[in-house]
């Protein structure tokens, strides 16, 4: 067995502070084995000394639909009125509707090269689109683990199960491509499925579209099976306001209370967006164990509203971060947006710090650690036995340029573009974020 290596850089997150001198040992498997001061290493191992670099965990982006990358800048006119989340989902058929595996592949290789470069590590990919035009094929669910194994990004493939068009519904249109016939044939999918998976940088999670995609029948038993299986969850919650009306009309309470009764726990559940959950109904998701994620670049350009989260508490919220449509792939910007939200939302700054006063931490938090607890990875942090995944900030980047130890947080969150990161490491494996433009040029 080849030896470990280890890995010294300027400047490392332990702790939720930068530390300087800190030696991380990467296993040959891809895992970090120890994490200690350098001047503690047993002599041996080969050292990469990474100067002008700091070290963060790898970024996490919990919601993808990579295909929707086909979707960038199409949709920004408005010639016959002021559009809708409802509007842009029609666009958003058109695109599927023409969708074939090829294309598919490749927009979902665009879209998780383009968040590998921005820093993110792992996706967690909310995959709907499975079948091609001709009928229920599964043939599009391993394109998607193709495109992420290409691009070099850890993937959870979130396999969605989507049965009904609106609640009660038949499924319309370009809705059939995403159909699951029932639950028994949904887990038989998952299960040709998990060998096709590399080991080192893939596995599977559950999503339920929504409450307008599934029974409440099916919802309890699609959650049911994950969980025995010890799988996450995903689900869209209250996103739009029309979602809420068409599920209250029909069970007479809005979705986020529905589903609690329906699971009778939020055990591994990630609810996506909960843009217009009530305070109580998401207080009780949270107490139950569920974890919000929130996309605030897709939000902002859907129109979806600001969530009303609950703000400063002792213990650390359980966020974490998606890129959804993909419309912009930055998860430093969605890092800072999820602030931004709160404060315009609220007319006050720092909603979202943690019992030591510090926003920072909470948004670093939900872009590492909270990504990792929302899809059941170790990863998300630089500690022993979490995966050897790994953000480098380049510390000679303009941006950040005056700042000191402990401001550098606060300036990368708040102030610097993308190209202040250097590179990624997944399970140990390096990759710039600048690559050479003339050897891009032949993808
Ligand atoms: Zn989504």
């Amino acid at each position: 067995m080849a030896n470990a290596r280890i890995l010294v850089a300027d400047l490392t997150w332990v702790d939720d502070r930068f530390v300087a001198g800190v030696a991380i040992s990467v296993d040959p498997d891809g895992k970090i084995s120890s994490v200690g001061p350098e001047t503690a290493l047993e002599a041996g191992a080969p050292l990469e000394r990474l100067p002008n670099v700091a070290l963060l965990p790898g970024f996490i982006n919990v919601h993808s639909h990579a295909f929707q990358r086909g979707l960038r800048g199409r949709g920004e006119t408005f010639p016959a009125s002021a559009g809708s989340f409802w509007t842009w989902r029609e666009a958003m058929y058109e695109l599927v509707s023409r969708l074939d595996g090829d294309e598919t592949e490749s927009l979902s290789r665009a879209a998780f090269t383009e968040m590998r470069r921005a820093g993110t590590t792992t996706v967690g990919e909310f995959h709907y689109l499975h079948h091609s035009a001709t009928g229920i094929d599964w043939s599009l669910d391993p394109r998607i683990l193709k495109a992420a194994r290409d691009a070099g990004i850890r993937l959870v493939l979130l396999a969605t199960y989507y049965r009904t068009g609106a609640v009660g519904k038949p499924l319309q249109g370009a809705q059939r491509r995403f159909e699951s016939p029932d639950p028994e044939s949904f887990f038989a999918q998952l299960d040709r499925l998990a060998p096709l998976l590399d080991p080192a940088t893939q596995s599977l999670g559950v999503a339920i579209h929504s409450i307008r995609a599934a029974s409440l029948d099916d919802f309890r038993t699609v959650y049911r099976e994950a969980r025995r299986r010890g799988l996450p969850v995903h689900m869209h919650v209250e996103e739009q306001r029309g979602e809420i009306d068409e599920a209250s009309a029909v069970y007479g309470r809005p979705p986020m209370q529905v589903i609690l009764e329906t699971l009778g726990t939020a055990e591994a559940v990630t609810a996506i967006h909960c843009t217009h959950t009530r305070p109580r109904d998401l207080a009780r998701f949270l107490e139950e164990g569920g974890t919000v994620a929130l996309c605030p670049l897709t939000e902002g350009n859907l129109g979806d509203g600001i969530p009303d989260l609950p703000g400063h508490s002792e213990r650390e919220l359980p966020l974490c971060l998606g890129s959804d449509s993909n419309l912009r792939i930055s998860i430093l910007e969605d890092m800072r947006w999820l602030e931004y939200g709160q404060r315009l939302r609220r007319e006050s700054r720092g909603l979202l710090r943690n019992s030591a006063g510090d926003s920072v931490v909470t948004l670093l938090a939900a872009a590492t650690r909270g990504g990792s607890r929302s899809l059941s990875l170790r990863a998300g942090a630089i500690a022993p036995d979490h995966w050897a995944d790994l953000t480098a900030i380049d510390l000679n980047h303009p941006s950040i340029a005056r700042v000191t130890p402990e401001t550098l947080a606060a300036a990368i969150v708040f102030g610097a573009p993308d190209s202040v990161i250097a590179g990624t490491y997944v399970g140990g494996r390096w990759e710039s974020a600048h690559p050479d433009p003339c050897a891009a040029a032949t993808r």
